[in-house]
């Protein structure tokens, strides 16, 4: 569990997903005067293996080949082109479901069966990219759960952060709504009233 994970409440289920999906930062909007800089967390195999490490999913010393590198990302944007869709969309939506279900066929699940614990979903791999697996696992639990649904993308253009909807009723558009959600209704405003004029 990451200190923004945390931060945000996102359920423990869910967190190693969450921290997955936004280690792409494409929020690109000026904020009190200052423009936000993007930053991509995955620029190559080594910053995957750091990446990895910091959540507890790669054993010590475990090295990440370039293809392991390339079937991480390609399920970073599966994961990210998916929750981008409207919850309700994505599960009738080929092209939200298509890109993730290709994704996850390098990360096959198995029950593991424990003495001390519930039943739980492991990886199959036994590689160092085995512990990416995870994302699948969540992907699965916050599913059956019902939790993946209220994992979503901020409706703003130039922001896109992953967050997860608390609100009651799971309607949240923005992942802040004093932030994001003001920018679009100024917009929004400003837009109206130049057609009135
Ligand atoms: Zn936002």
């Amino acid at each position: 569990m990451s200190k923004e994970s945390r931060k945000f409440k996102v359920p423990d289920e869910l967190a190693n997903l969450y921290d997955f999906a936004n280690s792409l930062d494409v929020r690109h909007f000026t904020h009190h005067g200052v423009q936000h800089v993007q930053s991509d967390a995955l620029t190559d195999p080594r910053e995957l293996a750091a990446w990895m490490s910091e959540h507890g999913l790669l054993a010590v010393g475990a090295r990440i080949t370039p293809a392991m590198f390339d079937a991480a990302l390609q399920l970073r944007t599966g994961v990210r082109t998916y929750l981008e869709c409207d919850p309700i969309e994505r599960r009738k939506d080929k092209d939200a479901i298509r890109p993730l279900s290709n994704a996850l066929r390098a990360f096959p699940l198995v029950v593991e069966a424990s003495n001390d614990r519930d039943m739980a979903l492991g990886p199959a791999r036994s590689d160092p990219l085995a512990g990416l697996s995870a994302i699948a696992a969540e992907l699965y639990v916050g599913s059956v759960k019902g939790t993946l649904d209220r994992l979503k993308m901020c409706a703003a253009e130039e922001c896109r952060r992953v967050f997860f909807d608390r609100s009651k009723p799971a309607t949240r558009r923005w992942c802040m709504s004093t932030l994001c959600g003001n920018r679009m209704k100024t917009r929004t405003y400003r837009a109206r009233h130049r057609n009135i004029d």
